[in-house]
């Protein structure tokens, strides 16, 4: 399949990454817009939220473990964080593999839509 996270978590192109485990992978994010963003991903494809099935629950829950390891590890754990993930054309999502985006390390302010 021609993902580019799928690659990402295959290591077949190079990425920076920050956790990984059996089943979830976290890279910084190549266009970064906060001084802490990091994507994390199941390694196992699916595409959206909107494709979550009881299979990927599992998932889902190593990838919040991960969120919490990974805020201690880049400390901001403490100062807080946004966890965010688009989701289909309106969503604004870019790359069909779900993921969630990591954004810390200053204020993110107030949700903005637009
Ligand atoms: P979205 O689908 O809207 O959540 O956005 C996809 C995100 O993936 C954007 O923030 C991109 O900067 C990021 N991105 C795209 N390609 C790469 C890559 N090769 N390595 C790291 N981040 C990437
Ligand atoms: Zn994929």
């Amino acid at each position: 399949m021609d993902c580019i996270f799928c690659k990402i978590a295959n290591k077949e192109i190079p990425s920076d990454i920050v956790f990984e485990n059996e089943r979830v992978v976290a890279f910084r994010d190549i266009n970064p817009v906060a001084p802490v963003h990091i994507l994390v991903i199941p390694k196992a494809h699916v595409a959206s939220v909107q494709e979550l099935d009881e299979k990927h629950y599992g998932d889902l829950t190593e990838i919040f473990k991960a969120i919490k390891e990974i805020a201690v590890k880049e400390g901001i754990d403490k100062s807080g964080y946004r966890v965010i993930t688009n989701c289909g054309k309106d969503g604004g999502q870019e790359v069909f593999h779900l993921h969630f985006h990591i954004l810390g390390g200053e204020s993110i302010g107030k949700l903005r839509c637009k």
